[in-house]
């Protein structure tokens, strides 16, 4: 890219909670198509061995990790000043509803890419596993939602996904409501979203993606590695599996559980999500298994989809993630299972030096409707990532550009309230993120679940509907 556009102008604090593999990767975005001054910026993490990368780019840098105990006070130091100010949370560890209320309080605007606790929270075995889902983490959000009403613009869970896949999902909606027109007219509402997938008759949505991204190093033994968070992957692979649960499915599997309380938009499995394989699609590679990880986008865009009648769904889309992360993370997750699910004694993130080839391959499948199933998203190779933007892989440039198209729409809607990115607009958003994103487009195909069961060992499946859950999920 040679010309950077710049979408808005900042002249208030812009703090960046936590520098790893997202901080990285956002922080030249942000100076790249944000009017600021670089000392406007300060980065926080308790690590400093980002400290040389922000002296680089002119941004100041704190050595510090936020706790309940001291984040009001160090942050109200870093807020500080005439101007409003706008906090980047790209941490893990730090909990995304106390730094929502703090960003209220301080009128400030709030963006993260997942509904992150304090420590404790993940690995806390008095929870129940209702307790330690995606679904009760996203109902405290809403709660707090409802109780703070409109006001300055918070943006929870705006990474790639959860994130740009709800924009994607409008999209692919949109591809498949003008086949064999020339143009579909843009729902205005959410009411009129769910409608459109529902006419479509969409049975479930699969966040299918596939990273292909390699080193030409072997992954040691005890070591995980992945190409973002360690820390996060492994906090989520260790929660229940979980799904947003349509109402064309016929029967709940036995390990899955209903919630007690909330939207009831999704359910739960008995079965850490990182250990529980689905079969899912994705183009060039064909079917493939993925890892039915927690997501909030698979509640979220189950619940923004739902038609309801007198206070009863009467449509709602299934859908979940379909993980296949790159090769060294599903060896790492094989080994992290296999040992009880004990911490890993060493972890590493693959830098973009380290990766010598491969893809991240991100997108949604729309599956069950009369054109079978459709995948659309962004195919973006290591190659691609390079010439885009530095300090990055593939899959980080996925969710930087996101937070990028997050930050931008906050400026543009500065009292939204706590939004999720279903609530957002997804063309402005898909705007922004578009020249980050590589190849994006849409796949049709024939392609069902019954196709992967197991000649010899599965049992037949239920032919007669074959995007029934039970086909999906591998028993
Ligand atoms: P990372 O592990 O590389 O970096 C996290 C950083 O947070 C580390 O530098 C760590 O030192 C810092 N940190 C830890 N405790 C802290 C504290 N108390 N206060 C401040 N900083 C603290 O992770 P990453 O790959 O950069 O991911 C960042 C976050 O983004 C994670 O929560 C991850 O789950 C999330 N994420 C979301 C998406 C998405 O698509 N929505 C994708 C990737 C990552």
């Amino acid at each position: 890219m040679a010309q950077h556009e710049e979408y808005a102008a900042w002249r208030g604090p812009i703090v960046m909670v936590g520098f790893g593999s997202i901080g990285r990767g956002t922080l030249p975005l942000i100076l790249r198509h944000i009017a600021c001054a670089p000392t406007q910026i300060t980065v926080i993490d308790p690590l400093d061995d980002g400290e040389a990368l922000t002296e680089l780019y002119g941004v100041k840098f704190k050595q510090l990790g936020l706790t309940p105990a001291n984040y009001r006070k160090e942050m109200a130091k870093l807020l500080k000043g005439d101007r409003q100010a706008l906090i980047v949370n790209v941490s893990v560890d730090v909990d995304s509803l106390s730094m929502m209320k703090l960003a209220r309080k301080h009128g400030a605007l709030y963006i993260d890419t997942v509904l992150e606790p304090w420590p404790g929270f993940y690995y806390n075995t008095k929870v129940s596993n209702s307790g330690r889902t995606n679904y009760a983490l996203r109902e405290r959000m809403l709660a707090t939602k409802r109780k703070l009403g409109k006001g300055p613009t918070a943006v929870s869970c705006c990474g790639a996904n959860p994130g740009m896949v709800s924009w994607l999902v409008k999209q692919a909606l949109l591809n498949l409501a003008a086949e064999g027109r020339k143009k579909a007219p843009v729902p205005k509402t959410r009411e009129g979203w769910a409608a459109l997938a529902r006419k479509l008759g969409v049975q479930g949505i699969h966040i299918a993606e596939r990273d292909t991204q390699e080193t030409n190093i072997p992954k040691p033994l005890g070591t995980f590695v992945n190409t973002w968070s360690v820390e996060g992957f492994i906090s989520e692979g260790k929660q229940p599996a979980e799904l947003g649960w349509g109402t064309h499915e016929k029967k709940l599997p036995k390990i899955g559980r209903r919630h007690r309380f909330g939207t009831k938009a999704a359910i739960y499995l008995e079965s850490a999500g990182g250990n529980t394989r689905v079969r899912s699609w994705v183009p060039h590679i064909g079917p493939q298994y993925g890892f039915l990880v927690t997501h909030n986008e698979a509640i979220s865009i189950s619940d923004y989809y739902t038609v309801e009648r007198e206070g009863r769904p009467v449509y709602r889309p299934t859908c979940h993630y379909a993980y296949h992360p790159c090769n060294d993370a599903v060896l790492s997750l094989h080994e992290l299972f296999g040992n009880g699910g004990k911490h890993p004694k060493q972890q590493h993130i693959l830098s973009p030096d380290e990766i010598v080839d491969g893809a991240d391959l991100l997108g949604v499948l729309l599956y069950g409707h009369k054109r079978n199933a459709y995948w659309y998203g962004s195919e973006l190779t290591m190659e691609q990532t390079r010439k885009l933007a530095p300090h990055q892989s593939a899959t980080g440039m996925q969710v930087t550009s996101a937070v990028l198209a997050g930050v931008i729409w906050a400026i543009e809607n500065p009292m939204a309230g706590i939004v999720e990115a279903d609530e957002m607009d997804f063309k402005r958003c898909l705007e922004v993120q578009m020249p980050y994103l590589g190849d994006v487009n849409g796949y049709f195909t024939d392609w069902t679940p019954l196709d992967s069961l197991d000649t010899f060992f599965d049992r037949k499946g239920d032919t007669k509907d074959p995007w029934q859950f039970s086909n999906i999920l591998v028993t």
